[in-house]
């Protein structure tokens, strides 16, 4: 039984949000751009062009005919100058489209989609390119066509924004405000859902103020904003669902089925810019801090330029960096190179001193029960550590480990400092294991 708490549990991780007062620096092209053809949760593409071909912004470069995919397109103009197999950023290979950019960005001649059904609107999401750009990388017109999309009567803007550090959403919030708005106006007349709410963490309050402002000034009656404690972990899927609408999502359960779809913040404002242009998702936001970058910033740059020349924009590294996030401290991964290209749904970059990113030393739990009070799930964090110690499949499946989102509160709050949620990773890994050997 889930959810038992009548608030669910939140931590104040600190927020660390260095850049939110910064205006997004547009990035010089860089000489070459590495575009993967694993941008998304699902199937990768397949390379669409080879070495030696010409292209420019926004030629289709990758696709698949599986489902759950969604097209590459070239982010910079230029010459495909080799297509590789590589080790990605999570350990697995990718292969990727290596373009060496000619510095003149010259554009294909996009025009705005026609939509006049709701297959039309799903068609354009699919051709744009777009997955959930808060990190999740989920194809997002796989969300947006529910085999219920009749009962879809609630759109949650998701401007939470609850990792520290990262504020590239709290600028899309302040510099693409009515991208945002025509976004999200946009998804709710084709999920024909009533209510719209933009959910943002209290600690934005320019934000909240902005669109405030334009939704009085637009009277646009079904959207509204939904300020949310600034708290960790809010801005989680589930987590957010029941913040806003007060219904319970448990793992496996898809929002649809609920009535609800939620949305990234940035990836709502994209939609709001491609139904305006038609131009397809070739360029991100990002956060780059942490204390081994020399001038931290919010940066646009073409969608495959590597973390090296990213953080060169920012002054390069102030000092020798130990550890390289892609993501926040919360949830992020650890990158084992800064050649690895930025992808689609990468939010930030974060790059740490030896002081700050060497882990304090593990000692035995004192079973002060912080972990089981800071999850927001009231799931049991050592107990799944006690189980994936003994390898006990059948204790991890009956106390539910796969629940955990693996947002790492129990470990911040940890005075023993457990990598709780790092085990509860390896014990999901080890249930899905057993379940796919079952299957066999
Ligand atoms: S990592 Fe999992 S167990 Fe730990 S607090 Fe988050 S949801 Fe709960
Ligand atoms: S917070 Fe750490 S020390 Fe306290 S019960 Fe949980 S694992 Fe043990």
């Amino acid at each position: 039984m889930l959810f038992r708490k009548k608030h669910l549990t939140s931590i104040d991780a600190g927020h660390y949000k260095n850049t939110a007062d910064k205006q997004t620096e547009v990035m010089p092209v860089p000489a070459m751009v590495k575009l993967s053809m694993s941008q998304n949760i699902g199937a990768p593409c397949k390379p669409l062009v080879k070495k030696g071909d010409a292209v420019k912004v926004g030629t289709l470069i990758g696709d698949t005919d599986a489902f759950l995919s969604v097209p590459v397109h070239s982010s910079v103009s230029g010459t495909v100058t080799d297509i590789e197999t590589v080790r990605n950023a999570m350990g697995g290979m990718d292969t990727l489209v290596d373009i060496t950019a000619d510095g003149l960005q010259t554009e294909e001649e996009f025009t705005a989609p026609v939509i006049e059904s709701q297959p039309d609107f799903i068609k354009a999401m699919r051709a744009s390119g777009l997955v959930g750009l808060g990190g999740a990388s989920f194809p997002s017109w796989v969300k947006f066509n529910p085999k219920n999309l009749i009962d879809i009567d609630t759109l949650i803007v998701n401007g939470a924004e609850c990792e520290p550090y990262i504020t590239s959403d709290h600028r899309t919030m302040l510099e693409n405000a009515q991208d945002v708005l025509d976004g999200a106006e946009a998804m709710m007349k084709w999920l024909q859902a009533e209510n719209g709410y933009i959910a943002i963490e209290n600690n934005k309050q320019n934000a909240i103020d902005n669109f405030n402002r334009l939704i009085a000034e637009q009277k646009l009656k079904n959207l509204h904003v939904f300020p949310l404690q600034a708290r960790y972990p809010k801005g989680a899927e589930r987590v957010l669902i029941y913040e806003v609408t007060g219904k319970q999502c448990d793992a496996g359960v898809l929002p649809a089925s609920l009535g609800v779809i939620v949305s990234n913040i940035t990836s709502t404002a994209f939609m709001g810019q491609y139904l305006r242009t038609g131009r397809p998702l070739v360029e991100k936001r990002l956060t780059i801090d942490g204390d081994a970058v020399a001038e931290p910033k919010n940066v646009m740059l073409p969608i495959g330029t590597t973390i090296h020349d990213a953080i060169a924009f920012c002054g390069g590294y102030r000092t020798e960096p130990r550890k390289i996030l892609m993501g926040g401290p919360m949830m992020g991964r650890a990158v084992f190179s800064d050649e690895v290209p930025i992808v689609k749904a990468n939010n930030a970059i974060l790059a740490f001193t030896k002081e700050k990113a060497e882990l304090p030393e593990e000692t035995a739990c004192i079973h002060c029960g912080r972990c089981h009070e800071a999850c927001p799930f009231d799931l049991l964090p050592t107990a799944y550590a006690d189980a994936y110690e003994s390898k006990d499949v059948n204790a991890l499946r009956d106390l539910q480990v796969m629940q955990c989102m693996e947002c790492g509160s129990c470990s911040y709050v940890c005075p023993a400092h457990r990598p709780l949620a790092f085990m509860n990773k390896l014990g999901k890994a080890m249930v899905k294991e057993a379940d796919r050997n079952a299957r066999k």
